[in-house]
């Protein structure tokens, strides 16, 4: 399950889940930030993986390349609390690169050659492909997507843009309602550890 973390030297705050076997971090915008609050995350503290999904479609999340830069968490204590299973959403439903499974830097990309196709595919693998169009993922919707493909003529999509349609198409606005009719209780549930700043 995602966890809330704020950097140590500025108030802004960051999350960090488990993907695959590899810990992903997403920023946090202050909008991002405000609707977590408003559910009743506190720092420290895991939620459902189906609202970090929520504010990574809309923006309000986004991945970066490096490693979290001051994000001071221990890893092994980090893996323990991100290994917690009891979550509805599988971690399969974050977008990822198609060619190496990344999740920084990801765009929906047209391949020209050898198949005009579409996938999704990090920097590092798009700088290896013949590509025409590019749109960074944050801002394809729905709508924009099918516009892409349909003005493209791009019959073939890869399984990460199907992965990816499924995301954008799922309903989430229920889970950010589910955690607030549950607050108390999901705050007995995930101590969070006491926070230090
Ligand atoms: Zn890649």
């Amino acid at each position: 399950m995602p966890v809330l973390h704020k950097y140590k030297n500025k108030n802004e705050y960051y999350i960090l889940t488990m993907i695959g076997k590899a810990v992903a971090t997403f920023h946090l915008k202050s909008e991002g930030y405000r609707k977590l609050a408003n559910a009743g995350i506190k720092m420290g503290a895991t939620f459902p993986r189906a609202l970090l999904l929520d504010l990574y479609r809309s923006g309000d999340a986004y991945t970066h390349k490096g490693p979290a830069g001051d994000a001071g968490t221990k890893p092994q204590k980090l893996q323990l609390k991100l290994d917690f299973p009891d979550d509805p959403e599988p971690e399969s439903l974050f977008p990822c690169c198609s060619a190496c499974s990344s999740v920084a830097n990801l765009h929906v990309v047209e391949i020209k050659q050898p198949e005009h196709s579409a996938a999704i595919l990090c920097s590092a693998c798009r700088a290896k492909k013949v590509i025409d169009s590019s749109i960074p993922l944050s801002l394809v919707s729905l709508q924009i997507l099918s516009g892409l493909l349909k003005m493209k003529g791009i019959q073939q999509v890869d399984s990460s843009i199907l992965a990816y349609q499924k995301l954008l198409d799922a309903e989430f606005e229920n889970k950010w309602a589910d955690l607030f009719k549950n607050k108390p209780q999901q705050k007995k549930m995930f101590d969070p550890e006491p926070s230090k700043t």
